[in-house]
């Protein structure tokens, strides 16, 4: 069984978690530079308030204390993401996080009721140890479990957890009232395609013919098919439509503990990752880098860390990616590691073509579209990395605007939570803003 672990409105959690007085309130996050909405909690969406809202359409709306509006604080959520992960690394065989806070598990030879009572279990012990509310779908397949993981978000009766082997009623049911477009990785554009011949349910799909879904459409939407059956066919990395992120990662040939031969593994998948951006026309707005040791070797020191950079504005600039790069690397990398793999991931994705209509967000930076896209025509032309860039400038000191930002409670020691017990107050936890005895 694969499990999928997805924290709830993850941004807005993590700000809960050290300002209880948000629980229940309207929350949104805004972008780096608080230019607009890009993390909402339930309150704040059943206020018809989209994605991407511009944050001064709000202002009035938060001045009056209507509704919350905070700066991005990505080394908080960035933190909590790495011990989110270490979590269901001390408590499952094996895991793979997929995006910030998406994570699989992988739990062979568990039975069905193992699976559910572990998924409750790990419910707990998140909510316990980070307090952090999450879902955790689980199934024979990737495809399934993030539909598990969808209709636990959904629906209440699963209390957090939905199971579905594949093959009973409740499956075939469920598959039934699932739109395809609802599908992992069945875009809304593909959905009108299938509607077109008359598939329009997760069930048709499943029950469609493989060989005509792979001439008439892609061998992706036949695995996909195939997974919805309960066949398991699909890598992780396959797993990447529609994208909201973009991964790079490979292990290495021969562990290393050499910051060089990291970096620059790291280098050329920020290059690839920054490729397929490109590609897709879209902008990151934060980019994150992680190294694993290789877990199996149990006589050998164990680290899996993880850092996330913000960058300035979004970018699809392979030379801003690499310096938020190589930033991170230098957070995190410890030279007595030996490591396996190294990734990178960009994350918060934007359409380019909408955010560059928007005169909210000028350039910080000069943007040389033409040189990117003359690389990537040569490396589409000569093969993969003809031209790759060499190293790059120190990262500028770039002035984020952040006034709403939350105190970096887990990474900072001067911004660390601080507990009074002078009279009058009225809750156990007090901000570092409040005095203290
Ligand atoms: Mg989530």
């Amino acid at each position: 069984m694969i499990g999928l672990v997805d924290a709830n409105n993850f941004y807005v959690s993590c700000e809960r978690v050290f300002q209880p007085k948000l629980e229940g309130r309207p929350v949104g996050v805004m972008s780096n530079n608080d230019g607009c909405v890009i993390a909402r909690s339930t309150e704040l969406k059943a206020l018809d308030i989209p994605m991407g809202t511009p944050a001064f359409k709000l202002e009035g709306l938060r001045q009056r204390g209507e509704i919350h509006l905070l700066s991005s604080n990505y080394e908080l959520y960035g933190d909590m993401s790495a011990r989110l992960a270490q979590l269901l690394r001390d408590a499952c065989p094996a895991v793979a996080p997929y995006s910030i806070d998406e994570m699989f598990v992988y739990l062979e030879g568990f039975t069905t009721a193992q699976c559910a009572a572990l998924g409750q279990r790990l419910r707990q012990l998140i909510r316990r140890h980070l307090g952090l509310p999450v879902c955790v779908g689980l199934a024979p397949t990737h495809t399934l479990a993030k539909l598990a993981n969808h209709l636990a978000k959904q629906d209440p009766r699963y209390q957090g957890v939905c199971l579905l082997n594949g093959q009973d009623h409740t499956t075939e049911a469920l598959l039934k009232r699932t739109a395809v477009g609802s599908i992992w990785g069945v875009g809304h554009r593909l959905a009108e395609r299938l509607a077109i011949g008359g598939v329009t349910t997760a069930w048709d799909l499943r029950e469609s013919d493989k060989k005509q879904l792979r001439k008439g459409f892609s061998v992706v939407l036949a695995r996909t098919a195939l997974e919805l059956r309960g066949t398991p066919c699909m890598e992780m990395n396959a797993l990447e439509q529609p994208r909201q992120r973009i991964m790079t990662s490979r292990s290495f040939g021969q562990p290393t503990g050499v910051f060089a031969e990291v970096h620059n593994a790291l280098r050329r998948h920020a290059q690839r990752s920054a490729e397929k951006l490109r590609e897709q026309q879209s902008l990151a707005r934060a980019v994150m880098v992680f190294l694993n040791t290789n877990r199996h070797r149990r006589d050998q020191l164990q680290y899996f860390p993880q850092a996330l950079i913000p960058l300035p504005s979004p970018s699809d600039d392979t030379r801003v990616i690499l310096d938020a790069v190589r930033q991170g690397l230098e957070q995190i990398y410890r030279p007595r590691y030996r490591f396996m793999k190294a990734g990178v991931m960009l994350l918060d994705l934007v359409d380019a073509e909408q955010h560059q209509l928007s005169l909210l967000h000028p350039p910080t930076r000069n943007r040389h579209p033409f040189l990117m896209a003359t690389v990537d025509q040569i490396n589409q032309r000569m093969g993969q990395g003809t031209i790759s860039f060499g190293m790059t400038n120190a990262p500028a000191a770039w002035q984020l605007r952040c006034a709403h930002r939350s105190d970096r409670y887990t990474t900072r020691w001067d911004e660390l939570m601080k507990v009074g017990t002078h009279p009058g107050a009225t809750q156990a936890c007090t901000s570092r803003t409040e005095p203290l005895p």
